[in-house]
């Protein structure tokens, strides 16, 4: 599943794209995947455009310029093409490979006035399109932690956020109402960068591994970030490249392989029901 980093490469990537352009059709297929009254949500999608595309976790924010919020969750297999001029820029899950546009994966699509064309396809249909006025946009936001990348997210915040939780401390991290944005791969990677066992109870966790856990999160994910994100499973960048983060990942994938710091070996195992590497040696 993308995460922060990977949603923040598409963000990035779109934004010079298609902010400004007028939407002039909308076309849903699989109406499972759009999550508000289809009519309402042609009727506010067409004519209108894009002001601009922020991140609000693991969400694709698309402002209208007429007020309301398109939300895009690409969640397991997602995928976000833009088709322009017979080019196509990619972002999310890299299966299947494009190919025709739309295909049988694509569950909806916008096309804007210079016959450019949005898709938003998804295999496992986890993903979804849904409109919000301001008041419940607000709403969403309000269930959501502080984002990961947030310079507020201090150790006092970590702390308030661990204290007391009985919840190993990987999830934790994972869990969007408390930190906005880490998942699977990066609560792995900013684990072992701190030197913290995953499955520790998040209450356990010192002052000095707090500090550490801290200095961390903002480091691996902004080197994830400048990498574009990662590539396996998931994840193809928006301009249609794969990610290069993969081979900066330092455990996750890498179970059985040397850990980078000891030698010995990456371990794999599971904490809050989701695979987990670490590396027993070095993380206390
Ligand atoms: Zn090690």
């Amino acid at each position: 599943m993308p995460e922060l980093p990977e949603v923040e490469t598409i963000k990035t990537d779109l934004k010079g794209k298609i902010t400004g352009k007028k939407i002039t059709g909308i076309e849903i297929i699989g109406r499972g995947s759009v999550k508000s009254d289809p009519e309402a949500f042609e009727k506010v999608l067409k004519g209108n455009s894009f002001k601009d595309i922020g991140r609000l976790g693991k969400i694709v924010v698309f402002s209208l310029e007429k007020g309301s919020f398109l939300l895009i969750h690409l969640k397991m297999t997602g995928q976000l093409i833009y088709e322009v001029a017979g080019k196509t820029i990619a972002g999310g899950h890299p299966e299947p490979k494009v190919g025709r546009l739309p295909n049988s994966f694509t569950r909806a699509y916008f096309t804007f006035e210079d016959g450019s064309k949005l898709f938003f396809n998804d295999i496992r249909r986890f993903g979804y399109l849904k409109i919000t006025d301001e008041e419940e946009f607000r709403k969403i936001e309000g269930g959501y932690g502080i984002d990961a990348l947030s310079p507020e997210l201090n150790e006092k915040k970590l702390k308030e956020i661990f204290d007391k939780r009985k919840k190993a401390v990987k999830a934790v991290l994972m869990e969007q109402e408390l930190i906005a944005g880490i998942g699977n791969i990066y609560a792995d990677e900013i684990l072992f960068e701190a030197g913290v066992k995953p499955q520790r109870p998040a209450g356990s966790i010192t002052d000095e591994e707090i500090k550490k856990i801290r200095e961390a999160t903002p480091k691996i994910l902004r080197i994830a970030v400048e990498n574009r994100g990662t590539t396996f499973r998931d994840y193809v960048d928006a301009n249609g490249g794969t990610g290069r983060h993969k081979e900066f990942l330092k455990v996750y994938g890498r179970e059985g392989e040397p850990c980078g710091k000891c030698k010995g070996k990456i371990k794999l195992t599971r904490v809050a029901g989701r695979s987990t590497r670490y590396c027993d040696i070095c993380q206390k």
